[in-house]
């Protein structure tokens, strides 16, 4: 796989040391190629300095749910699925048949904008969530401001 073509830098797939890498960045930590010729392709996104700050879990919840809408609306065909780091710094990414960082950090992009303007988190109802009760969109505006605001830092990772 040439990861490069697809515009990441090798050098970041794979295990990388935590103490230094520099947040916010976007990578590919992984590849799987099927037998059928597909490819699921796994990415972070590191929303904070790792061991040093960390996202509270009202942000966190909230941004996984708006992370799963936008990325349903804006990449329904590729998307696999999308969760919080247990660390509470950053996001886990997965999807089929889509590896491309320009496409990845333009969706990325789409849903951070449509956040600054949501007026409520999806599915943040008892039927869809395990605690409905427990989100901050506020919290959540507030990071997809600092994403946006560091969008040119995104392809560095160290
Ligand atoms: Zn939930």
């Amino acid at each position: 796989m040439d990861v490069k073509a697809l515009g990441w830098d090798p050098e970041t797939l794979g295990e990388i040391d935590h103490r230094l890498v520099v947040a916010p960045y976007v990578r590919m930590s992984s590849y799987l190629k099927g037998s059928a010729g597909d490819v699921t392709y796994v990415f972070d996104l590191r929303a904070t300095q790792p061991n040093k700050t960390y996202l509270s879990t009202g942000v966190l919840h909230s941004f996984e749910h708006l992370l799963l809408a936008g990325f349903r609306k804006y990449l329904s065909d590729n998307f696999v699925s999308v969760a919080p780091m247990g660390c509470q710094t950053g996001f886990y990414l997965i999807l089929q048949n889509e590896g491309r960082f320009d496409e990845v950090c333009r969706v990325y992009r789409a849903i951070l904008d449509d956040i600054l303007t949501s007026d409520t988190v999806a599915y943040a109802t008892p039927d869809n969530c395990g605690q409905a009760d427990h989100h901050d969109l506020a919290g959540a505006k507030k990071l997809a401001q600092d994403l946006i605001a560091s969008q040119n830092k995104w392809s560095q990772v160290f």
